[in-house]
């Protein structure tokens, strides 16, 4: 074990886990609704196994073959995964069979696939719907950025809503990159503004979680209500080229 990656993991860690508490404090909100989840995307495994001795026990991984292989490496019981990236359908039993939860679920085709894994695996998946609330090409989502158009989502959504072995618990997004958090914020109220929509004409879903914010915003994803923020490199160090 690498006791200097040990130590500047539960340094990062710690500084960050403060910074959850003080902001979660400053907007009233309970430090318990905002979870963490470590994102653990091109690192090594070493680097996670780091993380788990800190006690780290929620990642997040973007691309599926990586993950995969990591997550049997690490073999620990206990430790929960999350896909949070863009995924393929002929990907989708990947998921199924190795993921607690996935946040990118971005059609109603990809979760016809994933149910029909799930039957097979007998399991539930718990997933998150993602918007584009940005209208930035590059992202991925569910299309949200204009808010006249949201009514037309309801073919995609209800398709979601559909599937038994799904349980859809709530909203995710990844707005573009800025430098300044401030500059952020606004996609971060556009989804829970988008949350307020969706469980309006929804009412018998469920819509409580929101994941948004990273290393640089999640201060501020925080203060809009995130109840999952993604955090990789404030509390894993830089990703490897
Ligand atoms: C990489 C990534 C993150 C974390 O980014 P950091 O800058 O390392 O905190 C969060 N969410 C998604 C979807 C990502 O791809």
């Amino acid at each position: 074990m690498n006791h200097n990656l040990i130590l500047s993991i539960r340094e990062r860690y710690q500084r960050v886990l403060q910074k959850i508490e003080e902001s979660a404090e400053k907007s009233g909100r309970s430090v318990e609704a905002i979870r963490l989840v470590a994102v653990s995307k091109s690192q090594p495994l070493e680097v996670i196994k780091a993380a788990m001795e800190v006690g780290i026990k929620r990642f997040g991984e973007n691309y599926v073959e990586e993950a995969v292989e990591k997550i049997s490496l690490a073999g620990e019981t206990g430790v929960e995964w999350h896909m949070i990236g863009h995924l393929q359908s002929r990907k989708a039993e990947m998921v199924v069979a190795h993921f607690t939860m996935l946040h990118s679920l971005d059609s109603a085709k990809l979760a016809r696939r994933l149910d029909r894994f799930c039957g097979t695996h007998v399991r539930k998946l718990p997933v998150l719907v993602e918007f584009n609330v940005s209208g930035e090409e590059s992202k991925f989502g569910l299309s949200a950025w204009d808010e006249e158009k949201w009514p037309e989502l309801s073919t995609e959504i209800e398709g979601i809503l559909i599937q038994q072995h799904l349980e859809v618990l709530g909203l995710m997004t990844m707005p573009p990159y800025f430098e300044n958090p401030e500059q952020t914020r606004p996609y971060f109220r556009k989804l829970r503004k988008l949350q307020k929509f969706l469980i309006k004409r929804y009412p018998e879903a469920v819509w409580n979680e929101l994941s948004m914010g990273t290393s640089v915003d999640y201060v501020a994803a925080i203060q809009e209500g995130a109840t999952y923020i993604r955090i990789g490199q404030a509390i894993l160090g830089p990703r490897p080229q």
